[in-house]
Order: structure tokens, then C-alpha cells, then sequence
């Protein structure tokens, strides 16, 4: 460790993201919770490829990535994601990593673009090109509250492309619960002619279970 890892971490002790427990970024009785496996799942004709489950550590890691902007939790959730493509192994010529836009009011509150920000670091490390072109183009509420039905009526029409997308598509996004995002991204994905995209999968870093 520098001297300036050790200072810092002398005036600001990390904890873990999962129980607030003074020490490493997750701790031992978290890892337990926070362990990257391969979960594989349906949504009508999309497969969703995952490292978790959306357990309440996961949730407690992924908040404090979003909303806190906490650089360790990213890190958690981007060897998540890594991990899934690694099991996959995706061919880095033929894909593209596609992120799942948040909204502007989101991004304005978190200074960033979450997902395009984690999967630009992603696609840095495996060499597998991003893709940025999906947008949301109005608003949408939070998802959280939302049952199913009105999960995929408040994204229908949501998204809209900013260029054009080619290829074999892998979506990501950090949690999966009953699919409407993913499924609403590529309608639009599909909806913009004939032959353009190849397969389109998606990568998430958790799966909810069964909210369906
Ligand atoms: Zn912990």
C-alpha cells in the first residue's frame, strides 16, 4: 500500500458496502451473499445472463454504487458483469455492449450516466466494443413500486436510438426483475429495419426473484 493509500485509508476508513462494517470494501460474512456465479433466465424471447441475486446485500452494494457513486461498489459490480461475459465468452468482433440509459433527472442527481459509466470501464477492460445508443426519451417513474403491467406500460415508448445499432447485441443493466426494461430496449433495438442487428442477449449484474 503508498503512503497515501494508508493516509487515506487512516482519514477515511472504508466499510463494507453490504453492512457498513469497518474494513474491506465487502467483508467476509457479505461476500457470502455478494458471490459471482452464472444464473441464466427467459423474459418472453430474451435470455438474461446474471452473476446474483438480488439479495438485500446485493441491493444495499448496488445503491451505494448508484446513488453514492462509490467507486469499490462499482468495482463489485463491474467483475459481476465481467464474470457472466467471461462465462460466455463473447466474441469481442462480432458483440457490442449495450448500456441501459438512466433517465436525465438521474443523471443530473448522480453526475453521471450509471450504467454507460460502469460498461465504458467494461468494455475498457474486455475489449469488447460499447454501443451507446439507446436513450430514454421522456420521462419515466421509478420502477421500484411497480408491478409487472405497469413496469412495461411506463417504459413502453421510453426508449429511442441515437445511432445505429449493428451487430450482436449483449444489453446491461444492473438488476433484472421482470424484464420490461430489457424487453422494451430491444423492441426498439429490433423496430429499426430489416437485418441490421444480429442476436440480442443481456448481462445483468443480479436477477430479482420471481417478481413476475
Ligand atoms: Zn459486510
Amino acid at each position: 500500500m503508498s503512503i497515501f493509500a494508508e493516509l487515506s485509508q487512516l482519514l477515511f476508513p472504508s466499510r463494507c458496502f453490504g453492512c457498513q462494517r469497518l474494513g474491506p470494501s465487502i467483508c467476509s460474512a457479505c461476500r457470502s451473499s455478494w458471490h459471482p456465479h452464472y444464473y441464466k433466465s427467459t423474459f418472453d424471447n430474451l435470455t438474461v445472463h446474471s452473476a446474483l441475486f438480488y439479495t438485500p446485500t446485493a441491493s444495499k452494494i448496488i445503491l451505494a454504487a448508484k446513488e453514492s457513486g462509490q467507486k469499490g461498489a462499482d468495482e463489485l459490480i463491474i467483475e459481476a458483469i465481467i464474470h457472466v461475459l467471461e462465462k460466455r465468452s463473447v466474441d469481442s468482433s462480432l458483440c457490442r455492449l449495450v448500456p441501459i440509459p438512466s433517465g436525465r433527472a438521474s443523471q443530473r442527481r448522480r453526475g453521471r450516466s450509471f450504467i454507460v459509466d460502469l460498461v465504458s470501464q467494461i468494455s475498457d477492460r474486455t475489449a469488447i466494443p460499447m454501443l451507446d445508443c439507446l436513450q430514454l426519451s421522456r420521462k419515466v417513474k421509478d420502477q421500484s413500486r411497480l408491478h409487472r403491467d405497469q413496469r412495461a406500460r411506463n417504459l413502453a415508448g421510453a426508449f429511442s436510438l441515437s445511432c445505429a445499432a449493428r451487430g450482436e447485441l449483449i444489453l446491461i443493466d444492473d438488476v433484472v426483475t421482470t424484464g420490461a426494461t430489457l424487453r422494451e430496449a430491444v423492441r426498439v433495438v429490433n423496430s429499426q429495419g430489416f437485418h441490421a442487428v444480429g442476436p440480442v442477449s443481456a448481462v445483468t449484474a443480479c436477477v430479482a426473484q420471481p417478481l413476475r
